[in-house]
């Protein structure tokens, strides 16, 4: 691969699997040392030891970024060991659909929390480090994983949906605000990544949903929506992606 990102810092949250874990070890791929969060320190140290033994430089931190005062003590480490972040891939996120009537309070506050407030936990702790970044080298990246879900209508999905509306409209905004100091903001909207997302899924219709979707077409990979950071973060500076919606073929 081209070393299109040789230089840079990539934060990726939300790295132990699926979508950060790829996009990790692809951002890796194009040169750029990554720092990869989540709280499952093993596959961290694993996901570490492969992008290493690929010739690339990575480090561990095991946060929960619900956390506040974790995710700073995290950003101020990656100050003092890299020099701070020019590329945050800000992804952690978990889907639990249900039917509002089941009043499933707990999962509507595990996806508010993880969605909404660790997404803004690491964009508090790490917009000091782009904006400083992107003063001194032309150009920063902010790329936040929304979904379809922030611009389509599904039932049972409200309160996911609603997180995602909130991560696609913040985007637009931090995009205005942050664009005049050279930093990009993008909105990655992707349609179904096979992931580990789907089997934190409790709620039967859900899953049979799921099931129906896998059998009718083929989900995208993990791979694919890397690919798509990596392009958005090697874009000449003048160029950002605003919000870029990633779809299987067959999804409708
Ligand atoms: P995964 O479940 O595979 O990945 C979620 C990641 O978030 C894991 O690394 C998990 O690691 C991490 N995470 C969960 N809770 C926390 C926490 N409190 N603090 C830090 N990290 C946390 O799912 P995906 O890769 O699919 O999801 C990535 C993003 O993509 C999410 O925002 C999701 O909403 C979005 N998305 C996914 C789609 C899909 O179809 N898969 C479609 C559209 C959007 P750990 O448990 O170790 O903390």
């Amino acid at each position: 691969a081209v070393r299109t990102l040789s230089g840079r810092v990539a934060v990726v949250t939300g790295a132990s699997s699926g979508i950060g874990e790829a996009s990790a070890e692809h951002l890796a791929g194009l040169g750029a040392r990554v720092v990869v969060l989540a709280r499952r320190a093993e596959r961290l140290d694993d996901l570490v030891a492969r992008i290493e033994k690929n010739g690339g430089e990575a480090l561990a931190l095991a946060v929960d970024v619900t956390d506040a005062a974790a995710v700073q003590a995290a950003a101020d480490r990656v100050a003092a060991q890299l020099g701070g972040a020019d590329l945050l891939f800000n992804n952690a996120g978990v889907m639990l659909p249900a039917p509002v009537e089941e009043l499933a309070t707990d999962q509507w506050q595990r996806q508010i929390d993880l969605n909404i407030t660790g997404l803004m936990n690491v964009i508090g702790a790490f917009t000091p480090q782009l904006v400083t970044a992107a003063g001194e080298r032309g150009v920063a990246d902010l790329v936040n994983t929304s979904s379809i879900a922030a611009q389509n209508i599904f039932p049972n999905f409200a309160v996911y949906s609603a997180t995602k509306a909130y991560v696609t409209h913040l985007s637009r905004h931090l995009r205005a605000e942050l664009g005049a100091k050279n930093v990009r903001v993008s909105a990655l909207e992707p349609g179904i990544v096979g992931t580990e997302l789907q089997s934190h899924v409790t709620d039967a219709g859900a899953l049979e949903w799921l099931e129906g979707s896998k059998q009718a077409m083929e989900w995208l990979t993990p791979q694919d929506i890397a690919q798509t950071v990596g392009f958005l973060a090697s874009l000449p500076p003048r160029v950002n992606l605003q919000q870029v919606t990633i779809m299987p073929t067959r999804q409708p």
